[in-house]
């Protein structure tokens, strides 16, 4: 297995975030919703309607592209894809072939190593979606299949990647950033559960340092990160046990079966679709003018690098903490907002806040702040994440929730110093090494009094108060 390696290029689906469908006014709400209840004449195929293309979706598709880096085509060309089969009403598919919109862009992943990647982008192609098959094969009612033209006509970009990718890591870490930068330029929500982006992955094996290509196997549904990571170290096995007991590998269309974790063969190469593709005549070519390409470029976020680098030089963070800040972008936002009201020195424990609260998901940016600001003197960093679910939940202020509780820090010093007597007293082992000049011993009378004050004593001042009172020789 060793001196193999797999030649792997990824193809994946992804919905853009519109309100309607690419060549209609149907809604694209309707995953969960009762079935046929998202459809018109058009996306049904009926005889004598005619697409309209929708702007929205093509400013979206342009945007995905602008954001991998990819070069636009001027025009481009719509087709259609011709099969026939029953989720596809009008027996063929509106796509896109001879000439796509985009191609040739690149895309930087990040390894679990925290070395880069390049994996180039192909092309980037508009389609529509086509209709759902449910199938009550088994069942003892039904013996049919049924069709739901719900997602019918929905928009998608599909992104061809180039064979760049060479190990199933390297294919995790490339979907993981393409769905954060298509997150991030707001083209696609890419929701995985209502299946916003899928993939669709080609591999083939040859030794180490072959330059030719090995004949390469497609495999279809694989609807996690997970799965395709999967997939494809099942088939790099198999593929390498034909090649090494002298056989072939066959070209075919294979699918994942994530309960048996393994590939089956779909179909082979012969029985593969010829697809007729021709220019749709229903559509005039889609024309990319050079000042409303340069008007997107312009309005494009900040995309999920550059963001990273931001927080690095900015705002000081760990290259770590700024990693699992940017990947929810939401949370980035909610971080950039929040230091908007904030002193650069709080970024840290802000970003503390963010990533060590369990199931953060953002409030306000003003109590956001205020929470912040109250962890510098009045409650504890524990406190603030105690808090955190709470304040999500009630709407109410940080300072009216932590009066509400009673649950300010206590400062006084009159008050800490009998804790601190009290805690040096309940502890004559602690207390004697800290006198013999072990200081480590401080952290047993420290944490003393934090149980004493019910965790409410102020730790810097409870640690100065300690030492002044074991010099004062107490
Ligand atoms: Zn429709």
């Amino acid at each position: 297995m060793a001196e193999y390696e797999m030649v792997i290029g990824l193809e994946v689906h992804c919905q853009l975030a519109t309100k309607t469908k690419l060549f209609c006014g149907c809604a694209t709400d309707g995953f969960g919703a009762v079935a046929n209840t998202r459809v018109c004449p058009v996306c049904t195929g009926q005889p004598g309607v005619l697409p309209v293309l929708n702007k929205r979706a093509v400013e979206l598709a342009f945007q995905a592209a602008l954001a991998l880096d990819c070069k636009l085509a001027d025009v481009s060309i719509f087709a259609r894809k011709n099969y026939f089969y029953p989720d596809l009403p009008k027996a063929y598919q509106i796509s896109q072939y001879e000439q796509p919109f985009s191609q040739h862009g690149r895309l930087e992943c990040r390894l679990k190593d925290g070395a880069a990647k390049v994996v180039r982008i192909h092309r980037i192609h508009l389609e529509e979606d086509a209709g759902k098959l449910l199938h009550a094969i088994g069942s003892e009612e039904l013996d049919h299949s049924l069709v739901d033209f719900n997602r019918g006509g929905t928009p998608l970009i599909e992104i061809v990647s180039e064979p760049d990718i060479r190990v199933s890591d390297e294919a995790y870490a490339y979907l993981t950033a393409l769905r954060e930068v298509l997150i991030y330029s707001g083209a696609s929500r890419c929701d995985l559960e209502k299946g916003e982006m899928r993939c669709d992955a080609n591999i083939s094996v040859r030794l180490k340092g072959a330059e030719k290509f090995g004949t390469r196997a497609e495999i279809k549904n694989l609807n996690s990160f997970k799965n395709v990571k999967d997939a494809l170290e099942y088939e790099f096995r198999r593929q390498v046990e034909i090649v090494e007991s002298g056989g072939k590998v066959v070209q075919e269309t294979r699918l994942w079966n994530a309960e048996k974790m393994a590939t089956f063969s779909m179909r082979s190469k012969e029985e593969a679709h010829d697809y007729r593709y021709f220019p749709d005549p229903d559509l005039v070519p889609l024309e990319a003018k050079p000042a409303w390409v340069a008007a997107l470029k312009a309005g494009l976020p900040e995309l999920p690098a550059a963001r990273r680098a931001r927080l690095t030089s900015e705002f000081r963070l760990s290259s770590y903490d700024a990693e699992v800040l940017t990947s929810k972008k939401e949370v980035a936002d909610s971080f950039l907002e929040t230091m908007k009201l904030l002193a650069p020195e709080d970024a840290k424990a802000l970003a503390n806040l963010m990533l060590n609260t369990a199931d953060f998901s953002p409030i306000d940016a003003p109590r956001m702040a205020e929470l912040v600001t109250l962890t510098r003197r009045v409650i504890t960093v524990n406190k603030a994440k105690e808090l955190y679910p709470e304040l999500r939940a009630s709407g109410k202020s940080p300072k009216t929730l932590v009066e509400e509780k009673g649950l300010a820090q206590v400062s006084d010093e009159g008050q800490l110093r009998e804790w601190v007597k009290a805690a040096l007293a309940a502890n004559p082992q602690a207390a004697a090494d800290l006198r013999g000049g072990k200081e480590r011993a401080i952290g047993s009378i420290v944490g003393a009094v934090m149980k004493l004050s019910k965790g409410k004593a102020n730790p810097g001042l409870v640690n100065k108060l300690i030492k002044e009172a074991v010099n004062a020789g107490a």
